[in-house]
């Protein structure tokens, strides 16, 4: 690890030589920056290049310290998303089990529960979410398969802890529950993605130009899911 400072800002960074042409800076989400240089690059090249890229690479920094994951915790007045909205949860202590229910209206997600631990809420809360999540993705496939003409084996949404699809040589697709957090055209960004693997295994460019054929805005959708993954994956 190399430690840069001068008075426009200051970080460590580190460096990765290989036999390639040209030289790349990466700030990663946990705030480390990589420097991935040709192999003849040397280190006054390197600081060189950093001198001049100083104030990109902070703003960069900046940007991921404020992206940092806001734990949730599942009482009134937290914050959570359900299909790209921001909803604000309100506990309500009800007498029986029976009366346990879920609902949205106007911005905030009512959770009536007869235990208002936090972790009794959340449980009920993910179950609710999971429910909601197979309808929204079935009816979503069920669009794109006829769509797209594409039809897979079969499509099971479940917990997967960190990807959002996958499609198998069987020809099965998997699709992560927590997708009912993002903005539909997201969950649809994905489904398109994983249906196109039922004609391209691989990310190449014949697959990626099939992917936009669906969804024109599809890098905007790849970048929400990267810039907001994480905070999804805490239920
Ligand atoms: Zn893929």
């Amino acid at each position: 690890m190399n430690q840069y400072n001068n008075a426009r800002g200051s970080f460590n960074y580190s460096i990765k030589r290989s036999n390639r042409k040209t030289v790349s800076i990466i700030v990663e989400a946990d705030s480390s920056v990589r420097i991935l240089a040709p192999s003849k690059m040397n280190q006054t090249a390197i600081e060189a290049l950093l001198d001049k890229k100083t104030e990109w690479i902070t703003t960069h920094l900046d940007k991921m310290a404020n992206r940092k994951v806001v734990p949730l915790a599942f009482e009134t007045g937290n914050h959570m998303l359900y299909l790209g909205d921001s909803l604000r949860l309100k506990v309500i202590t009800v007498i029986g089990k029976r009366e346990e229910k879920i609902f949205v209206s106007g911005g905030v997600i009512s959770a009536y529960t007869s235990n208002a631990a936090p972790e009794y809420v959340k449980k009920n809360l993910t179950n609710w979410f999971r429910l909601r999540s197979e309808e929204i993705i079935n009816e979503r496939v069920a669009f794109y398969t006829q769509k797209m003409g594409k039809i897979p084996n079969r499509v099971v949404v479940k917990t997967q802890t960190k990807r959002w699809g996958s499609c198998s040589s069987k020809r099965d697709i998997f699709l992560n529950w927590r997708l009912v957090f993002a903005p539909i055209e997201v969950i649809d960004y994905v489904i398109i993605h994983e249906l196109c693997h039922l004609v391209f295994m691989n990310h190449s460019s014949n697959f990626w130009h099939l992917v936009e054929t669906f969804d024109s805005k599809y890098k905007t959708h790849r970048s929400w899911l990267k810039e907001n993954g994480q905070q999804l994956f805490q239920m």
